[in-house]
């Protein structure tokens, strides 16, 4: 400490504090860069000596060396959105070029739904203006704030401008301007504790499933499902608009189950009760699909050596039909029709139901959201004509989530999917909940429940 204060005197640029909604990024590093220090005196004389990832940097250090008072975190509100922070804010830094010549980098520039800057309408970017590499993470750490604006791959100044004291002082003459400019959005995020919970919580949950595989459109699907049920402020680009969100009935439940085979000796939700929503599914759903079309001869699948070729004239929603009987059924469906229903698949079935609440809406939404996942798939395979009988019939679960939240006796769910087309659309519609009212009950339920 006694060094670290020794180095006051030769501090500059302590009156340059921290502007309104300036990220401790941009105010450290702007510190960084007018003394010109390393990573390793940034780390001396900001950092904390031990590992905490949390809350990284030294409040003591900060307080003697530049008189600027830290204040960590988020409001306790935003703390019960963590599991969506890597949907709402960007990983890598971004940056407005006109605001970093003027050594300013605002929370807001890395708030993924926002593309301009606030002030100066500039795109946000997020490579280097002169190698053009993607920036660094963003993570408050001695290396970044040592940078000090410039890039690491190339050494350049990452705006391709120099920043400049004088440009940084005309800058500080509007910072009233930097608050008012971003009050839609402070509200935005205050509001959306309330709104997105419940999203929240079926990510957090997501987390915890063994997840096949985990597409980057994933991120653009929760995004849009924010954007569905919070509408990002307006100076936001309406975001991928393709998500569909489900939500079913709030019930009163018993203790969680684990398995079908617990559900079975359940009064709840017999093995019974699933076999007869899921036929009562395909029923509606090749009503639903052959009454956009009628063919004389239905399409088949010419299947040998684990590979499938399409015979015939297939629409996403015919295939994905089948696909979901091959996934369900413990046959081989080859043909788009609906005969007799063999048994279901007990081991596949039960890794789709655990942790979801075993109730019929539960277990609709289960198969309606997995049949939405592959007509997505169903769609690329009918473009190649041919493909991997075994992949085929997983369903995929890059944009697929099936969540509950079970409180003591209060159980709610959401399935968020990628747009899978008409049919499912209007599924969704049919007996789910997908309006506004429905989540908001359910955030106030798992709010309630959780105080
Ligand atoms: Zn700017
Ligand atoms: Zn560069």
């Amino acid at each position: 400490m006694a060094e670290k204060i020794s180095l006051v005197a030769l501090l500059v640029g302590r009156e340059l504090s921290p502007l309104p909604e300036e990220s401790w990024y941009g105010s450290l590093t702007r510190i960084s860069r007018i003394n010109e220090l390393t990573a390793r005196d940034v780390r001396h004389l900001f950092f904390k000596d031990g590992r905490d990832d949390a809350e990284p940097l030294d409040t003591m250090s900060l307080r003697s060396l530049l008189g600027w008072e830290l204040k960590y975190g988020d409001p306790p509100a935003l703390r019960k959105l963590a599991s969506l922070k890597e949907i709402l804010w960007s990983e890598t830094l971004r940056y407005c070029p006109v605001c970093m010549e003027a050594g300013y980098h605002s929370v807001w520039h890395q708030f993924v739904a926002l593309e301009v800057c606030l002030i100066h309408a500039c795109p946000l970017r997020k490579r280097c203006m002169c190698c053009n590499t993607t920036l660094d993470e963003y993570r408050l750490t001695p290396q970044l704030i040592g940078h000090r604006f410039r890039c690491s791959g190339c050494g350049d100044d990452i705006a391709g401008v120099a920043f400049t004291i004088d440009a940084h002082a005309a800058f500080r003459e509007q910072a009233v301007e930097l608050f008012v400019r971003a009050t839609r959005y402070r509200e935005w995020l205050l509001s959306a504790t309330r709104h997105l919970l419940f999203l929240a919580e079926a990510k957090r949950r997501r987390r915890r499933w063994p997840v096949r595989r985990f597409a980057p459109s994933d991120a653009d699907v929760w995004r849009g499902t924010v954007n569905l049920i919070h509408r990002f402020p307006t100076g936001c680009a309406s975001q991928h608009r393709h998500a569909r969100l489900l939500a079913w009935q709030v019930r009163h439940y018993r203790p969680m189950m684990q398995s079908l085979e617990v559900a079975a000796r359940s009064r709840l939700l017999s093995a019974g009760t699933v076999w007869n929503t899921y036929c009562a599914l395909l029923r509606q759903l090749k009503t639903a699909i052959d009454s956009r079309r009628e063919d004389d001869c239905p399409p088949s699948l010419d299947f040998s050596d684990g590979r499938c070729v399409l015979r015939g004239t297939w629409t996403p929603e015919q295939l994905a039909f089948v696909l979901l009987r091959c996934h369900c059924e413990s046959l081989s469906v080859l043909r788009y029709e609906l005969d007799r229903v063999e048994a279901l698949q007990t081991a596949r079935l039960t890794n789709a139901l655990a942790n979801n609440l075993l109730h019929s809406p539960a277990c609709r939404a289960v198969f309606i959201s997995g049949f939405a996942a592959l007509v997505a798939a169903a769609r690329q395979y009918i473009r190649s004509g041919v493909f991997d009988y075994r992949v085929a019939c997983e369903i995929p679960t890059d944009a697929l989530s099936l969540v509950v939240a079970e409180t003591n006796d209060i159980q709610c769910g959401v399935a968020i999917v990628a747009d899978p087309g008409g049919v499912t659309s209007d599924l969704l519609g049919l007996r789910c909940g997908v309006d506004l009212d429905t989540i908001a009950i359910l955030n106030s339920l798992l709010l309630a429940a959780r105080n």
